[in-house]
């Protein structure tokens, strides 16, 4: 029998894991990479850009990375599925027909072109696609604005958007920036590293605006009190306490440990409305360059609270407000849409519409398959804390799934988990439930992946240290 063609597209870190994944069992991995280098988003960023995660939790469980198996430069524009028709596949059961990660009758056909010009390329087949395509790249989210108020009403100066700037070299960067009147608009990582960036290359002379709707648990210290957060949401107590809505423990307690920060932010008015709890949950939690507020109190960022904006002559117009903020330069870090981006590369409208959210926050079981879309996993969209340690857990399921270890459960089964998985995010994530952040309920979605692997959920050697110890790669390297 032929060996499986399993095409992975993307070589960010969870491309990179499947590959390594995939390998481990015996099967040929194909991975595709738009870019002509390894490493997605961590390829591109800021000067000032520095990983927010603790560096223990970013990282492989044994640091090896594949290096062969890849192809650089191509850019997958669509899949296209060739099999089972519409009805059929509305009418199974279980994913795929079966339940299993192949079926002799269908394929999926991979429309690739050359990023660079002139090299043709030849057309891919593959029996599964992983999409390792990535969530916050490539695809800006850029606001919508009223005829002749958007960027085009900016005469006396230029619009930027992040990636753009990230995608320049550290000397170009500075020299764009250089005695510029710049405004940031955004309030994530990508905006506070770039207003940094903008305070420490002009200081106070040339102020650097950070125009931001919603304030956010952005911790200028993550040891409050010196205890570092991942005692306080990578540990199972910490899980044991948030099964129940409303003000309980785990809220009172943080509430307590997070005073030092909040005396801080409450200094600069910066004090969110929504709880820590609902940030975390959320993954809206940027940490913030070192110090940052030592800036804000130069006067070299000046942070300004912003509902909605426009574009004027000379900068931009605050909701509310009828002087603009005069700027040189406006760069949107605005955010990335990569539910478009996931959306997109399927060729066929109803698998389109099968990925579109609606009310949903992640339309997938284990956050990887949609029930309806067969021979397909999606690795890196629900994020977490630490995506490397989500994307390399996940793999390493999905890998043995592939193998055949264990099957998928019905459509139905599938359906209810992917339910209570919604309420349980509704509850804690608030409004921002759809970024389908599993954050706080990291260690109950690796006992999952554990259970079904056939492997002891439970890590750690004793009672108290695997109730109270956080939990990170390390704990899964081996079954
Ligand atoms: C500024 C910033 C700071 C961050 N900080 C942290 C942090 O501290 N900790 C953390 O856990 N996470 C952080 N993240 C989240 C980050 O997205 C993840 O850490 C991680 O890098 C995502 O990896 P990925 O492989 O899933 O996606 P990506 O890194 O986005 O990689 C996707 C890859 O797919 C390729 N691709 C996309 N479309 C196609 C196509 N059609 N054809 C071929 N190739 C394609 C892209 O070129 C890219 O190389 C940060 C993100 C940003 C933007």
């Amino acid at each position: 029998m032929e060996p499986k063609k399993v095409v992975i597209i993307g070589a960010g870190i969870s491309g990179l894991a499947a590959c390594k994944f995939i390998l481990s069992k015996g099967l040929i991995p194909i991975v595709l990479e738009a870019r002509g280098a390894i490493g997605g988003v961590w390829n591109e960023t800021l000067k000032s850009t520095v990983l927010q995660t603790p560096k223990e939790m970013f990282r492989f469980s044994d640091f090896s990375w594949p290096k062969s198996y890849i192809r650089l430069n191509f850019r997958v524009l669509s899949i296209e599925y060739e099999g089972f028709s519409n009805e059929e596949i509305e009418g199974w059961s279980h994913w795929g027909g079966s339940g299993d990660a192949f079926t002799e009758h269908s394929k999926w056909r991979i429309n690739v072109v050359d990023s660079r010009p002139n090299v043709p390329l030849q057309e891919v087949v593959a029996d599964f696609v992983v999409l390792c395509i990535g969530r916050f790249s490539d695809v800006p989210n850029i606001p919508i604005f009223p005829p002749n108020e958007g960027p085009e009403a900016f005469k006396a100066g230029k619009v930027l958007l992040s990636l753009e700037y990230s995608a320049m070299d550290s000397d170009t960067a500075t020299k764009l920036i250089k005695d510029k009147q710049v405004t940031v608009v955004g309030f994530h990582k990508s905006a506070v590293d770039l207003a940094m960036e903008c305070a420490n290359t002009n200081g106070p002379d040339k102020p650097c605006t950070l125009l931001y709707r919603t304030k956010h648990w952005n911790p200028p210290d993550t040891r409050p009190w010196g205890i570092p957060f991942s005692f306080l949401y990578m540990n199972r107590f910490s899980e044991l306490l948030i099964h129940k809505p409303g003000e309980g423990f785990l809220l009172y307690l943080l509430a307590t440990l997070l005073s030092p920060i909040k005396v801080k932010l409450a200094k600069y008015g910066m004090v969110p409305e929504q709880s820590f709890l609902q940030d975390i949950s959320s993954c809206i939690f940027a940490g913030l360059p070192d110090k940052f507020y030592d800036k804000v109190d130069e006067g070299s960022i000046i942070l300004k609270k912003s509902p909605s904006f426009t574009f004027c002559e000379e900068g931009v117009i605050i909701e509310g407000e009828s002087k603009p903020v005069r700027s040189d330069l406006v760069i949107l870090a605005t955010e990335y849409r990569g539910d478009l981006k996931l959306r997109d590369i399927f060729a066929s409208s109803t698998f389109r519409d099968y990925t579109m959210f609606g009310d949903l926050a992640v339309p997938m079981y284990r956050h990887c398959f949609h029930p309806r879309i067969p021979q397909v996993a999606v690795i890196g969209f629900s994020e977490s804390n630490s995506n490397l340690y989500t994307s390399e857990i996940r793999c390493r399921w999905l890998a043995e799934f592939v193998d055949g270890t264990f099957r998928l459960p019905s459509i139905k089964e599938m359906e209810k988990d992917m339910a209570n998985w919604e309420k349980c995010l509704k509850l804690y994530s608030g409004p921002s439930y759809k970024r389908g952040c599993i954050a706080i309920l990291h260690k109950c979605y690796n006992d999952q992946l554990c259970k079904d692997m056939g492997w002891n959920p439970r890590r750690k050697k004793g009672f108290f240290a695997d109730l109270f110890l956080p939990y990170g790669p390390l704990d899964y390297a081996s079954p």
